[in-house]
């Protein structure tokens, strides 16, 4: 029988547990985990996002401290606010919601965040120490909710012939690092790689991170697979995968849904980042 990994009740618990955690912390320390969120522009999705993120810390006691810039600020004046945001003791994490409009330079945004207050993980250097197995490193949400949702299933990666489709800087190539740390053998796939069937067909997890629905067909996996759906597709039936669900579900042993899956695991892990950057810089185990 195929079990679905469902992380949007995992998320929930997660959230629960980050939440009395602050308070005892508070408690502890007469101190308050605390995110900024910057955003610059009027984006609708972009605000879906950093309302929902808001809306979030204030749900689970954290302190947010809101940086709402309109969409001609100057790339020097969001690096003052960066450099302010790095000194204020107040604030552990700092997330800067992406896409920033084409006249700012994201990796000079990205590179100026604090690295021990990077709660996306984005920075290279943060990204560095995930390979190097590092335990206080900050881990990209994505990948960071996928292996925390796969260990809640108690999906042992050891071993196991893991094959990634997409290599972005924020899902595939993070999560090879925590797949290889895992003792996974990983193979990341791209769009030109020669045959994607040859590739997934005999993996026993395949994690699609492309953003084209139904890419990954009933005839590409194995019996038994774990099968990961990371993609995000607005369709008129609404949100769906880059794995045609109904097909091959019947296949796995395990699988996310598209909503309920990863999505939900990301918006946790971003608190749990918080969290650990206070602990990190407050030197709590
Ligand atoms: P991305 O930057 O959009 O890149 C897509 C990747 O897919 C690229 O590496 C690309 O290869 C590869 N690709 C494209 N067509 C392919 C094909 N036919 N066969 C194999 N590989 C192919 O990636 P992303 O930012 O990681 O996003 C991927 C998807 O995940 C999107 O749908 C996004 O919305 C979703 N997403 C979801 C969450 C969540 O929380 N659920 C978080 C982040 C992203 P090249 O490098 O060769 O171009």
């Amino acid at each position: 029988m195929t079990v679905i990994l469902d992380g949007k009740n995992l998320a929930k618990k997660i959230r629960k547990d980050i939440k009395e955690e602050v308070a005892l912390l508070k408690e502890k320390t007469g101190k308050n985990p605390g995110l900024a969120i910057v955003l610059v522009g009027e984006d609708p999705a972009s605000k879906i996002y950093v309302n929902s993120k808001i809306k979030g810390c204030k749900e689970i006691g954290m302190e947010s401290f809101e940086n709402f810039l309109p969409k001609d600020v100057t790339e020097e004046k969001l690096l003052e606010i960066i450099e302010k945001l790095n000194k204020d003791e107040r604030v552990n994490g700092i997330l800067v919601q992406l896409p920033l409009p084409s006249h700012i330079d994201e990796k000079k945004i990205i590179a100026a965040i604090a690295l021990e207050k990077d709660v996306d993980g984005f920075k290279p250097d943060n990204l560095g120490l995930l390979f190097l197995n590092d335990k206080k490193s900050l881990h990209s949400c994505t990948p960071a909710g996928i292996m925390r949702l796969l260990d809640e299933y108690n999906i042992d990666l050891k071993g196991l012939d893991a094959v990634i489709v997409g290599r972005s800087n924020i899902v595939g190539k993070p999560l090879a690092g925590l797949f290889i740390n895992r003792s996974a053998t990983v193979t990341i796939c791209n769009s030109h790689t020669k045959n994607l069937k040859e590739q997934t067909k005999n993996a026993d997890v395949v994690v699609m991170a492309v953003g084209k629905e139904k890419l990954l067909t009933e005839d590409m996996v194995k019996e038994g697979a774990v099968i990961v759906d990371v993609g995000i597709n607005r369709t008129n039936a609404g949100v769906v995968g880059d794995v045609d669900f109904e097909n091959v579900a019947p296949k796995a042993k395990y699988i996310t849904p598209v909503p309920g899956g990863v999505g939900p695991m990301t918006v946790a892990m971003l608190f749990h980042n918080t969290l650990k950057a206070f602990k990190n810089v407050n030197n709590i185990e």
